[in-house]
């Protein structure tokens, strides 16, 4: 079982839409793979098609009374992947365990316990709030490593430092096999001259990092959602969809380098 946590404390950078392709696309080529929504605001349980008032036993509960991860686990409309879903309860974390024992670890520790009683799944994504808060800290502990998705516009690059030193503390006080995994260049609008300037850029910065793959900025992608569907189940064909389906293949082939190293 490989744990991803996607992260980026800006908000709007596409990591839910990163969260809910990527894991489809590794469901489709038969990774049995399993989202944790730890953003309260929910969206990829909603991308998901999960409704409210099916979110009965939710992150929190997993997180805080020691809910288990199958118990909390949904299946979705894409067959081989399930989701934990997020309510707004999540909000109230930090403040009601920010003393408690091994409060960063409560995701991991859920994590193992699923794992020792016979994982269910390959791949496991976590999807991180837009803050660099508790719970994503729980998701960086709990995981092999962390996909960084920035969004191809003029501060794409500002914020970066900041959240590659968090993943660094984190290596160093919590969780010492946490990789970068990489970082993925989302919304990328060809027309727009500055785009395909930020790509130059993040490239010369941070080198091999970046996957080949970058994302377009694509309407079909933005629509998915309000129908409850990954976009790869919505519009198989659209650019966005198969950027995505190739992101994966990338993941995969990184994976067995990671393995290997
Ligand atoms: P985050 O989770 O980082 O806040 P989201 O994944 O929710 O970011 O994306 C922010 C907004 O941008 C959403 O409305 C989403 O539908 C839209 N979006 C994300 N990726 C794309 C894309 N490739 N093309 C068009 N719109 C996108
Ligand atoms: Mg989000």
């Amino acid at each position: 079982m490989r744990v991803i946590t996607i992260a980026n404390q800006k908000g709007g950078v596409g990591k839910t839409t990163t969260a809910i392709n990527l894991a489809t696309a590794l469901a489709a080529i038969g990774k049995r793979s399993l989202l944790i929504d730890l953003d309260p605001q929910g969206n990829a349980s909603t991308g998901l098609g999960i409704e409210k008032d099916e979110r009965e036993i939710s992150s929190y509960d997993v997180l805080t009374q020691g809910a288990s991860i199958d118990e909390a686990a949904l299946e979705t409309a894409v067959p081989a992947l399930s989701i934990v879903p997020s309510t707004l309860d999540l909000l109230g974390l930090e403040m009601e365990i920010s003393t408690a024992d091994r409060r960063a670890y409560r995701l991991r520790d859920a994590l193992d316990r699923h794992a020792a009683a016979g994982a269910k799944y390959d791949f496991v994504l976590v999807d991180c709030p837009p803050s660099l808060n508790l719970l994503t800290i729980n998701a960086m502990a709990a995981a092999n490593s962390v996909l960084v998705p920035l969004q191809c516009e003029f501060f794409a690059l500002e914020g970066l430092s900041q959240l590659l030193q968090t993943v660094e503390e984190v290596r160093d006080s919590l969780n010492p096999e946490l990789d970068l995994h990489g970082i993925v260049l989302t919304m990328f609008d060809g027309r727009n001259n500055l785009a395909a300037q930020v790509v130059r850029d993040v490239r010369s910065f941070m080198g091999d990092s970046v996957y080949q793959t970058v994302i377009p900025r694509n309407v079909r992608v933005s629509e998915a959602p309000s129908f409850g569907k990954p976009a790869i189940l919505y519009d198989m064909k659209c650019p966005g969809s198969q950027a995505y389906i190739a992101l994966a293949s990338e993941i995969i082939q990184r994976e067995k380098q990671l393995a290997a190293a």
